[in-house]
């Protein structure tokens, strides 16, 4: 996992333009059951690939903290809202509360497990977003994630397997799994 890591930055730069151009056909041409198709792609990818060994979203970037969040957690540490938020937030240039350090605080490095996992931020629960609906919608924050992320890298890269978005002069159906 660490020489993918280590390779990952320029594997996904070197991929940039063809993902950007695939995803700019994807919205142009969405299959009607892309969210099955992704909740597949999903699913196989992470039986393939275990967080535990990799944890670099953890290590490398901050999860949005929402007010629910917030107040979840610190439920969980029996403090007060606001002394989280002076402990371990910050906000940033886009008003999110996002975390004041890299690797997050509550990773624990020795394993890669989150010692609040129960409790932890839905932006946690939800990364890289591979399986959410509508997932042509946030084609900017993927391309994003992909570089970060080396199961959603892989994703990608098995979505431009899977859908054909190309211009067919036949008028092709798109197929994945025998759906149309
Ligand atoms: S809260 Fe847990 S899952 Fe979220 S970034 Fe921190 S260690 Fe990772
Ligand atoms: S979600 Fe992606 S970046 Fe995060 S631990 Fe799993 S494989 Fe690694």
């Amino acid at each position: 996992m660490e020489q993918i890591l280590k390779e990952l930055p320029k594997k996904a730069k070197d991929k940039h333009k063809e993902h950007k151009k695939f995803f700019a056909k994807l919205k142009k041409k969405t299959p009607k059951h892309l969210d099955a198709i992704m909740s597949d792609l999903h699913e196989a990818e992470f039986k393939k690939t275990d967080c535990l060994t990799c944890g670099n979203c953890c290590k490398t970037t901050s999860p949005i903290f929402t007010e629910k969040d917030i107040f979840r957690i610190a439920k969980h540490f029996r403090i007060k809202q606001q002394r989280f938020i002076e402990t371990y937030l910050q906000v940033d240039e886009d008003n999110f509360y996002v975390l004041k350090t890299a690797p997050c605080s509550f990773l624990d490095q020795n394993d890669n497990s989150c010692t609040i996992y129960d409790v932890r931020p839905k932006a946690c629960q939800e990364y890289p977003h591979t399986n959410r609906r509508n997932f042509h919608k946030i084609s900017e924050i993927t391309l994003v994630n992909i570089t970060i992320c080396p199961a959603a890298f892989n994703i990608v890269e098995a979505m431009q397997k899977a859908i054909d978005v190309g211009v067919n002069p036949k008028g092709k159906k798109y197929k994945f799994n025998g759906r149309e």
